[in-house]
């Protein structure tokens, strides 16, 4: 059989803010089937992209007072802890702002045009006479028309749960001004989606099968579309038409032929993952290490090319319709399947970032937890229907430290020593009862392998497991540590051994799609090249040696568990410690010129006395290093305080929060070198956990001499360096 090339995409997340826990599920999710594919030896590009434009981030940008591409560029600075940290591996992130969305989005409005596909017409809309902007409904405020409530947006109560149109507002005014809108005309552009064309070929589309002959869409997919399809009693179509343009100002993509009018932000988003398909294949072939590479447009249009879009349910529409459509119509392919997920709950609840529920990515990260814990977790929870996912705390321990500590770790650590101690780190010939468990083992791979192709992870993994249950149960019939005192055992005790390797090795393939970290270090102890799917025809074999046996995965700690479903606290009733270490100051100021008036006499240098002579060992106590601000950005509810992402060469980011936004703008220090306590205890603080502090200058008392001045070290110096 060839290999099977693919294309694959997670939905564009939307760059307006920072990664939470439901764009981590499904790229992980996504990263665990492309990672089986590359097991099975197949070729996938993998990719994604900040999705850019758009009303929220133009308005956003400006309260921030810089423009659009550098708010974007700030949101995209700070992805990579989050994508590096839970191990997901897009080949390329790029941005629905690059030049190769703004070239593909043009062509294919172009070719829906020449279809016949696009008409102008004059809509009227509220407008913002003091902004001079058309306003989003999400912009529009007023009364709900339905039971009187205050200050509820332009299409829906959240008193009652009315849905409406904004020209239904009572005494609406504008979110951005305050100022009573205004009804205007204007030219709007749409794609005509109820075109009989567009719905004939939608309907086929929808329910017919895929080049490789599997349904495109998922059962209940199918089901909740045929709604959109029902045409009412004059012959009408349920498809609407759909509003493609926006008008200026707007930040996004101008419409060619029409000044002053940018596709909307949904149009251009989808096509998003073929700019940056293209971004990725138009880099240099060594850049890539791809071999066979063929150029952008003859791979995407190749009929073999398989394409494959992860995303969650509530964008099922502009994917199922919108996307397909102007795909087809604009004389390309349209994808294989559409794999449509659920939400992530926690404890049962829907997340919401304004309570403080839910889990933060990077908390879980800052905590010391393993990211595999997670992916294992949720890929236990995953099926290919479209259910929401529940995490529960109690759960997760209990499923992680049963699973891959008790079940699948165990087998190795059990069996690792005896091999070492007694036989040279050397395999011998397997035990003739252990013949048919590996046997059996082996078996599975097929039954596995299509349970990860038809992303029924979760059955995938109980599978595993109930292999597991029987490699132990293989271990207690046989007790190693008995037939290690049994005088003339040592032969079986060898063969008993043997067997539980090359057992664990079996499941060490199965599992590592959704592990891929482990399973490197599984690798590095078991001296075997990188596992695939078609090393569950081979053995590690007899005289085969082995590398010592280190701990690979620690048990879930419920202390630390309990740390990430913390509620967030205050800080600002710490005492402020003298010295100019600005996180701890972060929210509090008041006590900053309250100490005897004699500490900020002249002879008191930037307002305060010299502190108490100290040993070099007692200095040698603080940590200095040398920290690259990797992201930087401000903190929702905090004036005063800044969220850094700090890099000292640990492979991993830390954040530290340091009162200095009055002083810097995010922007300015991402990138830049600083000084860090790097062994300070983690603080709890409202926002989140500080891992540190940032050095900084400034006078004892702020009032009079305002200012704070954070270190920067002198060229050559790197992250990481410690400071003696
Ligand atoms: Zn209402």
């Amino acid at each position: 059989m060839s290999k099977r090339r693919l294309f694959v995409t997670t939905a564009l997340p939307y760059a307006n803010g920072n990664f939470h826990i439901g764009h981590i599920m499904e790229y992980i999710q996504a990263d665990i089937w492309v990672r089986f594919q590359r097991m099975q030896g197949n070729q996938v590009h993998f990719v994604c992209a900040d999705d850019a434009h758009g009303a929220p981030i133009m308005i956003a940008a400006e309260k921030a007072g810089i423009t659009p591409q550098q708010f974007v560029a700030n949101i995209s600075s700070g992805r990579k802890p989050y994508l590096d940290g839970f191990h997901i591996g897009f080949d390329n992130w790029h941005s629905t702002d690059g030049q190769e969305n703004h070239a593909l989005a043009k062509e294919i409005y172009l070719q829906l045009r020449e279809a016949g596909l696009i008409e102008v017409r004059e809509i009227e809309q509220f407008y913002d006479p003091e902004k001079g902007m058309f306003l989003p409904d999400r912009f529009i405020k007023g009364e709900c028309p339905a039971c009187g409530a205050k200050d509820q947006y332009g299409d829906s109560c959240e008193s009652c749960g009315a849905v409406y149109s904004p020209t239904e507002v009572k005494n609406p005014y504008s979110a951005l001004s305050g100022s009573t809108p205004v009804l205007k005309k204007s030219d709007h552009y749409f794609f005509k989606l109820s075109d009989p064309r567009c719905i004939s070929f939608l309907k086929d589309w929808t329910q017919g099968l895929n080049a490789e002959g599997r349904h495109r869409l998922q059962p209940e997919v199918l089901n909740k579309i045929k709604e959109w399809f029902v045409t009412d009693e004059s012959g009408k179509s349920g498809l609407g038409d759909w509003d493609i343009s926006r008008d200026a100002p707007y930040f996004g993509i101008e419409i060619p032929d029409a000044p002053g009018k940018y596709f909307y932000v949904w149009l251009d988003a989808p096509i998003g993952y073929l700019a940056a398909l293209k971004n990725y294949l138009d880099q240099k072939p060594n850049q890539k290490n791809v071999a066979d590479e063929v150029g952008f447009e003859a791979f995407l249009s190749d009929p073999s090319v398989e394409q494959y879009h992860f995303i969650g349910k509530d964008i099922t529409y502009f994917h199922t319709l919108f996307w397909p459509a102007m795909l087809h119509f604009s004389g390309r392919k349209t994808p294989s399947s559409i794999f449509v997920h659920g939400f992530i709950t926690v404890s049962g609840e829907k997340m919401s970032k304004s309570r403080g529920t839910g889990i933060d990515p990077l908390k879980y990260l800052s905590l010391g937890m393993n990211p595999e814990w997670l992916r294992y977790y949720l890929a236990a929870k995953l099926s290919a229907r479209v259910e929401d996912v529940d995490f529960n705390p109690q759960d997760f321990m209990l499923r992680v430290n049963s699973d891959l500590v008790g079940k699948y770790i165990n087998i190795a650590s059990r069996a690792s020593n005896f091999i070492h101690k007694q036989f040279d780190a050397q395999l011998g010939s397997v035990q003739p009862r252990g013949e048919q468990l590996l046997g059996q083992l082996q078996a599975a791979a097929p039954t596995i392998a299509k349970l990860y192709e038809d992303r029924e992870f979760a059955k995938a993994l109980r599978d595993i497991m109930s292999l597991a249950d029987h490699v132990n149960e293989f271990v207690d019939q046989n007790k190693p540590w008995e037939l290690a005192k049994k005088e003339g055992a040592i032969d079986e005790l060898h063969a008993v051994c043997t067997t539980c390797l090359e057992a664990f090795r079996y499941l060490s393939i199965y599992l590592k799609p959704v592990l891929p970290s482990l399973c490197a270090q599984v690798e590095v102890f078991l001296k075997c090249s990188p596992l695939v799917f078609a090393d569950a025809n081979t053995r590690l074999g007899p005289g085969h040696v082995i590398n010592d046996y280190k701990h690979l995965i620690q048990r879930v700690d419920e202390k630390v568990l309990d740390k990430l479903f913390e509620l967030p606290v205050e800080t600002d009733s710490k005492p402020k410690p003298s010295g100019a270490i600005t996180s701890a100051k972060a929210d509090s100021n008041a006590d900053v010129s309250s100490g005897s008036s004699d500490q900020q006499n002249s002879e008191a240098p930037g307002g305060e006395l010299i502190a108490p002579t100290i040993g070099i060992e007692e200095f040698a106590k603080v940590d200095l290093r040398i920290a690259q601000i990797v992201s930087c950005e401000n903190v929702e509810g905090s004036t005063k305080l800044l969220r850094l992402m700090l890099d000292i060469g640990e492979g991993r980011t830390r954040q530290v929060f340091s009162g200095i936004a009055s002083v810097y703008k995010p922007e300015d220090l991402v990138g830049k070198l600083t000084v860090m306590v790097a062994n300070l205890a983690p603080r709890k603080m409202k926002f989140g956990v500080s891992e540190g502090m940032v050095l900084a200058a400034s006078h004892a008392d702020e009032k009079a001499t305002p200012g704070i001045y954070i270190l920067h070290p002198w060229i050559g110096a790197k992250p990481g360096m410690r400071i003696h």
